[in-house]
C-alpha cells in the first residue's frame, strides 16, 4: 500500500478550486496525510466537520464521547486559527452537507482518512461514488492504522482470527511509513462558507452537567494527546512492561481516547517508541498493545457483526440470565467486590478504567452475573472517553469467550484473588470506594471476612455503607460453568 501515505501524488495537477478536507476521526494537524493532500500545491482548503450521527449506523456516539469530541473540536478549531484558517461546522447527513459546502464554494475535491467501522465505511463509499460521479476528486487515506486490514493477510490469503500469528505477520510486513510533520500553512478559500456553531450541537452535559470528572482527568486535543505521549515515555515505557496490570500505579500510556479521535495517530506512536526503546521489554510489550488495536480493526473490518453477534455461533445457544438488579448494580458500582466496584467508579468519574480492571469488571458481569456481554458493551460504549467500535466490541467478545482468540469461558477471574494480586496495597480500591478507604489492606478485597471489631473500627457496616456481595464467588462460578457445559451439551453445538 501507500509507503509514502500517497498524498503528494493524490492531488498533483489538479485545478486551484479548493478542496475540502473532511475532518472525521483524524482531530489533528500532524500525521495527516489528507490534510496534507488537500494543502498540496498552496491550494485553498474549507476544513469541514459533519457531525452524522445516522452515518454512524446502531452506534452513534455515547455520551462520554460527545463530550469529548466538544472538546476535541474546539482544540483542532484553535489550531486551525492559528494557521489562519476556519474549522467549518455542518449537521449531517454527510454526503448532503458535502454537496452543499461543495457547490457554495466550488471545491473541485474532497479528502478525507479512512474509517473501518462498519456503518461509517459503507457511506464513506458511497459519498466517494456520488462525489466522484458528479465531477468532483474525492480520495481517501489511511492515518487510523499502521497496517491496513486488507493488507495482512494468512498464508491462505484469508484475515487472521489468532492475535499472536497476526501480530508476527504484521511485524513481518513492510513498515508503517514515518509519520508526516503537520503543514506549515494551510491556504484560505476565497470565501468561508457558513457554519454552525459547536456549542449548538449540545455535545456537553448540561443538567446535569455529570463532566467534572472528565474535565479534571483529560486535556482533549493533538497538543493533551502530545504531552501524554511525552509524559509516557520519559515516565512509564521503561517499567511497562511489568507495570501494565497495575491499577494503582500511573503506568500505562491513557492515550486510548486521543488514540480514537485521531488526536494522535498509531504511526506517531510507534515511531516515538522505537526511536526511544527499540528492542527494550517497555517498548515491544507497548507495540503489542498497539498490534490489539490493530488486530481488533482487523477482526471487525473483515467480521463487521463483531459488535452485535457472538464470533463463535455455539455461544448463541448460552443461557444469559435477565437480571435487571445485578445490571444496575453493576452500573452503579455496587456488588460489594471492592475492584468491581472500584472500576465501575473509575469509569463513571473519568470516563476510562485501567485494562485490568476492564477485564476483571467484564468478566464479573458475563460470568458472575451470566448478564450478556452486549449489555456490558453498551454500557462501556455509553460511559467511556476511549469508546471504539473495534477495541469494545473484540474485547468483550474476548472476555465473553465467545471470540476470535478468546480467553476460554472456563476461566473464571476470581474478583478477590485480582484484586489482591493487582492492588496489593488497595490503594485503588481505596481512592475509588473511600466507603472502604480505612480498611487494612489485608481485607480490603473481601470486607465481608473482616472481623467485626475491624469493620467497626474502619468505620464500615456492611450492607449500609457499602453493600454486601450480590453473588457469592464459589456458587456463581459454579453456576456459570453449569452454564456453559448446558451450552456445550445442546444438539449441534459444537
Ligand atoms: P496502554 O496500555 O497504554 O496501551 C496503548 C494503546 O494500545 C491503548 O491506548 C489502546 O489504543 C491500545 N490497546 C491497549 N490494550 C488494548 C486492547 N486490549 N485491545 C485493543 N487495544 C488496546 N480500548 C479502547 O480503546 N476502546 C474501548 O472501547 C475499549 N473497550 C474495552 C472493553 C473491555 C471489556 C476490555 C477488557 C478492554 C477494552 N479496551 C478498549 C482495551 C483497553 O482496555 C484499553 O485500550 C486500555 O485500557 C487503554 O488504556 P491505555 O491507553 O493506558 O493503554
Amino acid at each position: 500500500m501507500n509507503q509514502d501515505h500517497g498524498y503528494r501524488e493524490a492531488m498533483s495537477g489538479r485545478d486551484s478550486s479548493p478542496a475540502i478536507m473532511w475532518f472525521r476521526q483524524d482531530l489533528r494537524l500532524a500525521d495527516n496525510p489528507a490534510l496534507l493532500a488537500s494543502a498540496a500545491g498552496g491550494r485553498p482548503v474549507v476544513c469541514l466537520y459533519v457531525l452524522d450521527e445516522a452515518g454512524e449506523g446502531d452506534w452513534p456516539a455515547g455520551g462520554a464521547s460527545r463530550w469529548w469530541l466538544h472538546m476535541s473540536l474546539a482544540a483542532l478549531a484553535e489550531s486551525l486559527e492559528r494557521l489562519g484558517q476556519r474549522l467549518v461546522l455542518r449537521r449531517g447527513p454527510a454526503l448532503a452537507a458535502l454537496r452543499e459546502v461543495v457547490s457554495e464554494t466550488g471545491a473541485g475535491a474532497v479528502v478525507w482518512n479512512r474509517r473501518y467501522e462498519p456503518a461509517a465505511a459503507t457511506r464513506d463509499a458511497r459519498v466517494k461514488a456520488e462525489l466522484k460521479a458528479a465531477g468532483v476528486a474525492a480520495e481517501s487515506f489511511n492515518a487510523a492504522l499502521l497496517f491496513e486490514p486488507w493488507t495482512i493477510r494468512t498464508g491462505g490469503g484469508g484475515p487472521y482470527k489468532v492475535f499472536t500469528p497476526f501480530w508476527r505477520a504484521c511485524l513481518g510486513a513492510p513498515a508503517p511509513p514515518a509519520p508526516l510533520a503537520p503543514p506549515a500553512s494551510i491556504a484560505a478559500p476565497p470565501a468561508w462558507p457558513a457554519g454552525e456553531a459547536l456549542d449548538d450541537w449540545r455535545l456537553l452535559p448540561r443538567a446535569p452537567d455529570w463532566a467534572g470528572g472528565l474535565r479534571r482527568a483529560w486535556t482533549p486535543g493533538e497538543a493533551g494527546a502530545q504531552a501524554r505521549l511525552q509524559r509516557f515515555l520519559s515516565e512509564g515505557l521503561e517499567g511497562y512492561a511489568a507495570a501494565r496490570d497495575r491499577p494503582d500505579l500511573p503506568a500505562t500510556s491513557r492515550l486510548s481516547p486521543h488514540l480514537h479521535f485521531g488526536e494522535i495517530g498509531p504511526r506517531q506512536v510507534f515511531a516515538a517508541v522505537q526511536a526511544l526503546g527499540a528492542g527494550s521489554p517497555g517498548a515491544e510489550k507497548f507495540l503489542q498493545e498497539l498490534g490489539w488495536r490493530e488486530f481488533c480493526h482487523h477482526l471487525l473490518f473483515h467480521f463487521p457483526a463483531l459488535p452485535a453477534a457472538n464470533f463463535r455461533a455455539e455461544f448463541d445457544a448460552f443461557p444469559w440470565a435477565d437480571d435487571p438488579a445485578g445490571l444496575d448494580a453493576w452500573r452503579r458500582g455496587r456488588t460489594g467486590y471492592p475492584i468491581v466496584d472500584a472500576g465501575m467508579a473509575e469509569l463513571w468519574t473519568t470516563g476510562w478504567m485501567h485494562n485490568r480492571v476492564r477485564m476483571i469488571a467484564a468478566s464479573f458481569l458475563i460470568k458472575h452475573l451470566l448478564i450478556d456481554w452486549r449489555q456490558g458493551e453498551a454500557w462501556f460504549w455509553d460511559t467511556l472517553v476511549d469508546a471504539d467500535l473495534a477495541n469494545n466490541a473484540a474485547s468483550w467478545q474476548w472476555v465473553a469467550g465467545g471470540g476470535a482468540d478468546a480467553a476460554p469461558y472456563f476461566r473464571i477471574f476470581n474478583p478477590v484473588a485480582q484484586g489482591e494480586k493487582f492492588d496489593p496495597n488497595g490503594t485503588y480500591v481505596r481512592r475509588w470506594v473511600p466507603e472502604l478507604a480505612r480498611l487494612p489492606a489485608a481485607w480490603l478485597h473481601k470486607p465481608w471476612d473482616a472481623p467485626a471489631a475491624v469493620l467497626a473500627g474502619a468505620g464500615v457496616r456492611l450492607g449500609t455503607d457499602y453493600p454486601r456481595p450480590i453473588v457469592d464467588h464459589a456458587k456463581a462460578r459454579k453456576r456459570a460453568l453449569d452454564a456453559f457445559a448446558a451450552m456445550k451439551d445442546r444438539p449441534g453445538a459444537a
